[in-house]
Parts: structure tokens; sequence; C-alpha cells
């Protein structure tokens, strides 16, 4: 099968030489990577090269990931039926050299056979570049390990593959592909110039250290690590933007150097070395949308150093009920359409309900004034070095405020922050109401049914926040309230009200004109209530969304 073909790629090193035979081949020299084997030798004659040869394996393959990146397969040869153990180590002997030793031992016998070269690369880089393919042909020999003849695959799809639709995964790095996409979070000044300054104020955390960049992008966070200082910058990048990101890198030269792209996903590329700290941009709206965040920390795992460091470090996200007449208004009449009984001779109102539930399961991102927020915010801290992937499946947090105003409420707004713990400064990129505003903007959950709150009252609820397999979260948001008015100190009963949200789905409002001249005492005018309160009654009447419950 096409697909399962290996990639095969050349190595141009400046010269070989065995251990076991004097003397060494004159350049130039080719390393080879083929599925079945790793040769070593001249550009044009492949019979006067070395080669590592599994193309006789049967049986089992193995990877080991011992600290000499150990690649073992179990080979039988010939008729006889003996099973050899193979093993192909390599080891880094300095900048630009390195030693490969293939070890082939009978197994139950003493017996063992080996052979090794030294190969002398041309420079630095291209020594990087080799480890890395040694690593990633070591990694799809493995995965395909049933091109060998009655070879067993030991693993392994890839832990993005089994959470992640393919067709999702497939438009999201379309998009990330896309320059365009990537000059709209590099103009997000606030966001890169955070970034910048995170990095740049703390090169003690860079200077000399191995970076790893998650989700590389155009590769802007590896060229500030570079700038800082860094002696070797990983940058891996799943989308087509690795090519990019290549050219961009190679345009830099003073920099281009101590950076490697690697094109790959984290969750299935290899790296010939620990890192010391990891930089990415994983945030999504309300944070963990897109779930990428699960990919830092699973590359937190496989690339990071004990005590490494990672930048961001930690991330939070804030949430208080809002107020908001306008906002609700707009999005109810938004299903207004649905409740004409003579489109032309239709009537549409058997969907009214349907539509008018679709709009209030958007969430709403845009900027909005922070006057709007009716309690002091609370947070829900992830921390980045210790969260465990699954941890992110399912995030529920519990609410409670309590109410500056008496007003109704509309739901809940949320935004995030993450921190650069810098060994010299600790730096906040904040997304919040009211700070400048970033390509985030803020996220609103509208609750179809509103509130009613006075000063001081205690707001309770729950926001509960499911990962499916789009790359994205569906929000249960419930908040409640006793009802006040006559028994209200004696129990009362509690109104309560609760949405589902695709956070897949946003309401992008940027666009709308941005109304927020007048102070929170000014509301809208009784003609523009005059649609959402009927809404409201009617719904009452059904007693369809708001849940009485004598508490
Ligand atoms: N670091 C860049 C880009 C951030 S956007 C910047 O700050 O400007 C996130 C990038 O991560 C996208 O380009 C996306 O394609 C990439 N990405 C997302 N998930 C990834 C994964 N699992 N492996 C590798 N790259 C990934």
């Amino acid at each position: 099968m096409e697909d399962n073909k290996l990639r095969e790629q050349d190595f141009l090193v400046a010269s070989i030489s065995q251990l076991s035979i004097s003397g060494s081949s004159s350049p130039p020299v080719v390393a080879r990577f083929r599925s079945d084997s790793l040769l070593f030798g001249p550009e044009s004659d492949s019979s006067d090269s070395v080669q590592f040869d599994l193309s006789n394996c049967e049986g089992l393959v193995l990877s080991q990931n011992s600290i000499f990146n150990r690649f073992q397969s179990i080979e039988k040869t010939g008729k006889d039926k003996t099973f050899f153990l193979i093993s192909i180590v390599l080891f880094k002997l300095g900048p630009f050299q390195s030693l490969c030793i293939s070890e082939a031992s009978e197994i139950n016998k003493e017996k063992s056979y080996s052979r090794g070269i030294t190969i002398q690369f041309r420079n630095e880089e291209e020594s990087r570049a080799f480890h890395c393919a040694f690593e990633q042909w070591k990694k799809e020999v493995v995965v395909q390990g049933s091109s060998l003849p009655n070879g067993i695959l030991s693993s392994s799809r890839s832990k993005f593959d089994d959470k992640i639709e393919a067709s999702s995964a497939k438009m999201y790095f379309h998009y990330y592909g896309q320059l365009l996409h990537q000059q709209n979070m590099l103009q997000d000044y606030v966001r890169t110039g955070t970034y910048y300054a995170a990095v740049l104020e703390n090169r003690v955390d860079f200077i000399d250290r191995v970076v790893v960049d998650v989700g590389a992008g155009s590769g802007i966070l590896s060229l500030f690590a570079a700038q800082a200082g860094a002696k070797h910058v990983y940058a891996v990048e799943a989308s087509e933007m690795a090519d990019y990101a290549r050219k961009l890198i190679a345009g830099n030269p003073l920099l281009s150097e101590r950076i490697t792209v690697i094109k790959g996903k984290v969750e299935d590329i290899e790296l010939p070395e620990k890192a010391d700290i990891l930089i990415s941009e994983p945030m999504g709206t309300l944070l963990v949308n897109e779930r990428m965040l699960e990919s830092y920390i699973i590359a937190r795992d496989r690339f990071l150093a004990p005590n490494g460091k990672m930048f961001p470090t930690i991330g939070r996200i804030h949430m208080a009920p809002f107020s908001d007449e306008y906002l609700y208004i707009e999005i109810a009449n938004k299903a207004l359409f649905w409740q004409q009984q003579n489109y032309y001779g239709v009537n549409l109102t058997p969907l009214h309900g349907t539509a008018f539930q679709g709009y209030f399961s958007q969430p709403v991102v845009d900027a909005f004034d922070p006057r709007l927020l009716v309690a002091p915010a609370i947070s829900h801290v992830i921390d980045f070095t210790s969260a465990k992937e699954e941890e992110l499946y399912e995030i529920d947090i519990p609410l409670r405020f309590i109410s500056s105003v008496g007003t109704r409420i509309h739901g809940l707004a949320c935004w995030f922050d993450v921190l650069f713990n810098g060994s010299t400064v600790q730096r906040w990129l904040t997304t919040a109401p009211g700070a400048p505003t970033t390509h985030w903007y803020q996220l609103r959950c509208v609750l179809s049914q509103p509130i009613y709150v006075m000063p001081g009252q205690e707001i309770t609820g729950r926001l509960h926040m499911v990962a499916h397999k789009a790359q994205s979260y569906t929000l249960y948001l419930t908040l409640s309230a006793k009802m006040w008015g006559p028994g209200a100190e004696q129990g009362g009963i509690l109104q309560s009200s609760s949405g589902k949200l695709d956070l897949k789905e946003p309401y992008y409002r940027m666009s709308q004109p941005q109304a927020y001249p007048m102070s929170q005492e000014q509301q809208p005018s009784q003609q523009l209530l005059q649609t959402q309160d009927l809404q409201i009654q009617s719904q009452d009447e059904e007693g369809s969304d708001l849940l009485q419950q004598t508490v």
C-alpha cells in the first residue's frame, strides 16, 4: 500500500569509517534510510556500502527507548530458523561525529556479531538533522513493522488519532497551514508582544538551553528563543506551515543554524535529545478550545527533562455572571423568523423552539465592557507543569458568586490568562475584559432564561466542560439563585437556568456595532424589551426552561 511506504531519506555526510576495517570511504558519502535497512556508503556505488540490514527480520519488532536510542528487532535468517536480536545504537561522540553500532545476537546463545561505523558530519546542523531522521526512521520502521515479512506491530496509533476525528484534524491543520491565519496571530500584538517580552526578559531560562517549540506555526517563538540565546530549538509543527517556517527561519541566518523544524505532530515525532524548556501557544477560546493543551502536556511528558520549564507555565479560566439585555435580545430575536405563521403560506412555528435553543447553544465571542459583570470573578487553574492530559477530558467547575447589584443575569462571562513563570520576570498574558483586546476576545455563555437577583444575593451553579472528538468541548452551564420576594428568607423557591453549548460553534459578534456608551443604570428602551418579555412569558407558561424547585 502506498500509505505504508516509508519515506526514504538520504543524508550527505562528510565521511564514514568502519571500526573493524581500516581506512575510510572517501567523500561524498551518503547515509540512506530505507524501510528495511540503514546504509552508509559512496553516493553512487552501493556495493561498497555498510548495510545494517533488517530485510530478513521476521517476528516481533521492538523499540526500546533507552538512553542509547536502542532499536531492536528479532531477526530470523535462512532456513535454520535462527533468531537474532538486532539492535542499532546511535551515539553522539561530538558535535560533528557520531557512532553507529549494529549488534546481532543469536537468541539463547552467547554468540553475537557487531559492526560499527563512525560518521563524520559536515556541520552540527546536519548532525542534528541526521539524529532526528534516525529517530523518525526507527519509529517508522517499528510502526510499519508489518511491512517486514510476518512482522508484528508493537504499537502504535498516535494518541492524537485516537482522540480526534480525522475530518476535524484535517480541517484544523489545513487552517493553520495558511499564512493568513498565522498572520492574524502575529498581528495580535498583545499576544506576540507578551511572548517576546516573556522570552527576552528571561534570557537566563533560554541561554544555552535546548528548547522545543510545541506547534511552532510560522516559527516565531522559535526565533524568539534563538534570539534569547537558546543552544538549539526544535520547532515542531504538524501543518504545512512547517515548510513556510523553514523558509522564514532560513531567511534569518543568525538564528537559523540553531533551529531545526520538524514537520509532524508532537504526539508522533521523535527528538534526539530532551528539552530544558518548552515554549508554546496552545490556547484557544476559553483556554481549552482546540484541545491543544493536551498536546502541550503530551510534549512535556515526552520531551521535557525533569525540572524543565514551560512557557507558559499555568493557565487560568476566569468566570463571572453578567447582565446584558442587548445581547440577550439580539440572540432571542434571531429565532423570531421562525415565528412566522405564513411564510409563503407555510407555518414556520414548529421549528421556532429548536431555532431558539440553537442560537443559545452558541457561545458569544466578542469584547465586552467589564461593567456588565455583576459579581467578582472566580477562577479555575490549570498547572501545565503538573496537570495530567486526561484531566482535560472533563473539567467540572463549581460556581458561587455574590451579586453586587439587583439585576437580571443573562449568563456566564469567561476569559483566561496564562503565566510565564520566568526566573527573572513573571509575566501574565491576559484576555480579560477591559484589558487590551486580543484575538481571543472574551466568551459569554448566554442562558435562554435569565435569572433575577437582589444585591448581595448568592448565585450558585456549575460549568461542566466535556471534550469531544472535534477538538473542542460541550459546555453544560447551570446558574441558580433563590427567588426573592415573600418567603425568600424562609427557604423560598430556587430559580435555576441551564444551557448546553458547543464551544466549536461560537457566534463571532465582533463585526456587530459595539454599543456600550451607556452606563449600567441606563437600560434598553421598553420597546426593545417587549419581544423578549413576550418570549419569557410564553416560556414560563410552558414551564420549559425555568426549573422551579422548592428548597
Ligand atoms: N507558535 C505559533 C503558532 C501558534 S498556533 C505562534 O505563536 O504564532 C498553534 C500551532 O500549533 C498551529 O500552527 C498548529 O498547526 C500547531 N499544532 C496544533 N496541534 C499540534 C500538534 N499536536 N502537533 C504539532 N503541531 C500542532
